[in-house]
């Protein structure tokens, strides 16, 4: 039996954990759910599948969850509590084997930090989190022999091929991108977006910031950043392939120059099942991949010119320690600004771009620890914040 604890239960891949685990009653007990603010999907949550510790962001979201729920459900929570503390003992349940990290951005880093302490297996389906501290989380994995699995498409791909196969025999890791719903667009046009447009994603149905970094590709320069920690590869093995067709998940070059890739429905219920049942593999009732259905299947570089996140997410990975901290914190900080209308689309890598300029002004800590990676991550969001004001003044 896995028992397990989600955090973002509410959110997209929170929901399609919930019904891997709705699907395999007699492997997986829900142990423990953290959900940000949807006080009454939590409790419908609760209700379906009693966990014993649960948490919300606020303490009155948590009392309208508790007020919606039956006697027997609210019965059954040993420990119920909000914000930071909250997520933590949702992570560090004594009753938990493995926690789903499902978080959008990096509320999450502390709880993860905190479950890895307790020996708990993560499964990880938050980039940010290795983005802002990927070293520091998987030294702590390391040294606490705790497995750290991916649930990304493209990460949960490379480690499905990678099953167990030595290092040495590793030439290139491989991350297929969909190349998002402005992948044929031209400078002219992608000056014209409108967030609505962007949050059309050809393939993927995910939340708000993911389908937005998917449009400017910084969501493929985030993953190159989290392959790099998750795999221990350098950054000039890790490549990107655009594929909208979405099949092949990602790919693995041998050393042999043979290349293995892990195709399948785009469905996330998929690589999440496969973190819950590594190393084995339950049956699924997910519909099988019909190939001769999918037709062509196409591959291109990325366009760095029209696309520039993804380069600048190369550059933070080659220039220091806390440059991925400064580089997420800016993005994050740049989507939220074009979501609210205040960023033209293409000034998103510009903002970015100059959060990197600032960061590497800074002397890089060597080791670096968790107080300069959030010293980073703070300074670039007070730099981008301040130039998206300046760009607003101009408009
Ligand atoms: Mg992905």
């Amino acid at each position: 039996m896995r028992r397990i604890a989600i955090l973002g239960s509410t959110g997209s891949i929170g929901v399609s954990a919930l019904a891997v685990a709705a699907a395999h009653p007699d492997r997986i007990e829900v142990v423990g759910l953290a959900a940000g603010a949807n006080a009454s999907r939590l409790a419908a949550q609760v209700e379906r599948h009693r966990p014993r510790v649960i948490s919300l962001a606020a303490d009155d979201g948590l009392a309208a969850a508790q007020a919606g729920m039956s006697s027997p459900a609210r019965a059954g929570i040993e420990h119920a509590a909000s914000g930071a503390a909250g997520l933590r003992a949702v992570a560090t349940h004594p009753g938990v084997d493995l926690v789903l990290c499902a978080t959008t951005g990096t509320t999450a880093l502390d709880a993860v930090l905190a479950a890895i302490e307790a020996g708990k297996t993560i499964a990880l389906a938050n980039k940010e989190v290795l983005v802002m501290a990927g070293g520091l989380v998987m030294a702590a994995a390391r040294r606490r022999g705790v497995a750290v699995l991916p649930v990304d498409s493209e990460h949960n791909a490379i480690h499905q091929c990678l099953h167990g196969r030595p290092a040495g025999e590793v030439r290139r890791l491989l991350l297929t991108a969909s190349g998002g719903p402005f992948r044929g667009w031209s400078a002219e046009r992608l000056d014209g977006v409108r967030p609505a447009d962007a949050l059309a994603h050809p393939t993927w149905r995910m939340g708000r910031k993911i389908t937005v970094d998917s449009a400017t590709l910084m969501n493929k320069g985030l993953e190159v950043i989290e392959a790099r920690w998750l795999f221990g590869m350098p950054a000039d093995r890790i490549d990107v392939v655009v594929h909208p067709q979405s099949v092949v998940h990602s790919l693995v070059e041998l050393c042999d120059g043979s290349v293995i890739a892990q195709m399948g429905i785009t469905d996330m219920r998929l690589p999440i099942q496969y973190a819950f049942s590594y190393p084995d593999r339950w049956d699924s009732r997910l519909p099988p991949l019909d190939l001769a259905a999918c037709g062509r299947l196409e591959f291109s570089p990325p366009d760095p010119e029209r696309f520039p996140c993804l380069g600048l997410a190369y550059r933070a990975l080659r220039g220091g320690p806390a440059l991925p901290a400064a580089l997420n914190a800016a993005n994050e900080v740049a989507v939220e600004a074009f979501l609210a209308e205040r960023l033209a689309f293409t000034a998103i890598p510009a903002v970015i771009a100059e959060a990197l300029d600032d960061a590497e002004g800074e002397a890089p800590a060597d080791p670096v620890r968790l107080d300069d990676v959030r010293r980073a991550h703070a300074r670039a969001i007070r730099c981008s914040r301040l130039r998206i004001t300046e760009l607003q003044s101009r408009r």
